[in-house]
């Protein structure tokens, strides 16, 4: 009999120490995330890229590299194999022969926040959770909490007054236990902190539970399969906690070890960060191996708005190892590059997802990227999902009658 899942413990990426996966974990006890790995023999044995190549376009196809050990587990609302097209006007505008856009902005809740909450429910479904919490900066919640409904599991969000009103409505709808504060991020988390410390409630904050990573890191997984089993030169992610990006790097270290990737080669990941909250570029131009707490930050791209990831250490191995680098983007230069790859491809990406076309611009003028590599940015959500941050200028009403 197959295994519908090949998960095989939990490890500390710090420390080294080993974690069961059949009860709830949360963090190592030296304080690290601590990562899924699986028998990657067996999937090689069992399944073949032929084979899930002809499965349903649902970030599930993948399954034998996923958490979740009975189907009937599996919370889905049909997510994943997003599109992976190539941008031809947009790439001769910034001089690259081979411009692809990810696009997350078509999946259901709207952001690959998705697919995070997908994994992460289903294996909390399995192992028994009735009730999680969470601190977001939106997008996260409005996933989680949506999944959350569908899996009779309790959520209680815990969002900043001025996170995008409309990841507040979808907690809402979702009849989840929403709770706003008038503070950051940070201040959630410790209202969330509390809960799970005084209630027993299972803590589903970023890294500090071992799935979510497993969801996202399905981009990786999709990229390459979308790209023939090969690795572009480059791979452009907006990052905040760094969630996708360590996912798409554990994903592609997955995929070689399976021997499912043509060539051995790794794609250089790039960190693309707001200049208003740059931790990790911060970082990584001092060669360091872990980021400082960003004061103050601000940005209109409030999904990478987050001054210190917890998991920062696993961000910046991933750029060092793969020859990436980090680069901040104003939010005037990703307002700019919103509004071109909307005018000139047609996708209206979101701020976030825009900075990484700044980004490849950027690095393409300063010789960083050469004109033939093959560069992936990824969109991580749909840009309906702000529609404040678009301003409308020169457009007058009409009275009836009126010509134009
Ligand atoms: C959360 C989020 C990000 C950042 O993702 P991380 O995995 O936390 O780095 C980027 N874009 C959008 C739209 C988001 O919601
Ligand atoms: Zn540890």
């Amino acid at each position: 009999m197959k295994n519908y899942s090949y998960i095989s413990h939990l490890e500390c990426p710090k420390c080294g120490e080993v974690y069961e996966e059949k009860k709830v974990q949360q963090l190592c006890k030296c304080g690290s995330p601590l990562l899924v790995r699986y028998d990657l023999e067996k999937v090689k044995a069992n399944v073949s890229r032929e084979e899930i190549a002809n499965r349903p376009n649902s970030l599930w196809r993948y399954h034998e590299l996923l958490p979740v050990h009975e189907k009937e587990n599996v919370v889905t609302l049909g997510e994943g194999m997003t599109p992976f097209e190539k941008l031809p006007t947009l790439g001769a505008e910034y001089g690259l022969n081979h411009l692809y856009i990810k696009d997350e902005g078509v999946i259901p809740t709207g952001s690959f926040k998705t697919r995070g909450a997908s994994v992460g429910i289903s294996k909390a479904k399995e192992l028994g959770v009735n009730h999680l919490a969470m601190p977001t900066n939106g997008n996260a919640g409005a996933a989680w909490a949506l999944y959350a409904a569908k899996a009779n599991i309790k959520a209680t969000i815990v969002m900043p007054l001025d996170a995008p009103a409309i990841t507040r409505k979808e907690v809402y709808i979702a009849g989840g236990d929403l709770h706003l504060i008038n503070g950051l991020i940070s201040d959630a988390g410790k209202v969330v902190g509390h809960l799970v410390q005084n209630h027993g409630v299972y803590d589903a904050s970023t890294l500090k539970e071992p799935y979510r990573i497993e969801g996202k890191k399905t981009m990786g997984y999709e990229i390459v399969e979308q790209f023939g089993w090969k690795v572009p030169d480059v791979i452009l992610y907006p990052t905040g906690g760094g969630v996708g990006i360590i996912g798409i790097y554990k994903a592609i270290f997955e995929l070689q070890q399976l021997g499912w990737i043509k060539d051995g080669k790794l794609p250089r990941l790039v960190a693309v960060q707001a200049k208003g909250c740059a931790p990790i570029v911060e970082a990584w131009k001092k060669g360091e191996k872990e980021s400082t707490f960003f004061k103050d930050s601000a940005t209109c791209a409030f999904g990478i708005n987050v001054p210190k990831a917890l998991g920062d250490f696993l961000v910046l191995e991933g750029l060092y190892e793969t020859e990436g680098c980090a680069i901040a983007i104003s939010d005037e230069e990703l307002l700019k590059a919103q509004k071109q790859v909307a005018s000139l491809e047609g996708n209206f990406v979101c701020p976030e997802g825009a900075a990484t076309f700044a980004a490849a611009r950027i690095l393409r003028e300063q010789g960083w990227i050469q004109a033939d590599e093959h560069v992936v940015c990824l969109n991580t959500g749909s840009g309906l999902k702000y529609p404040e941050t678009v301003e409308i200028k020169g457009v007058e009403t009409l009275q009836p009658g009126q010509e134009i």
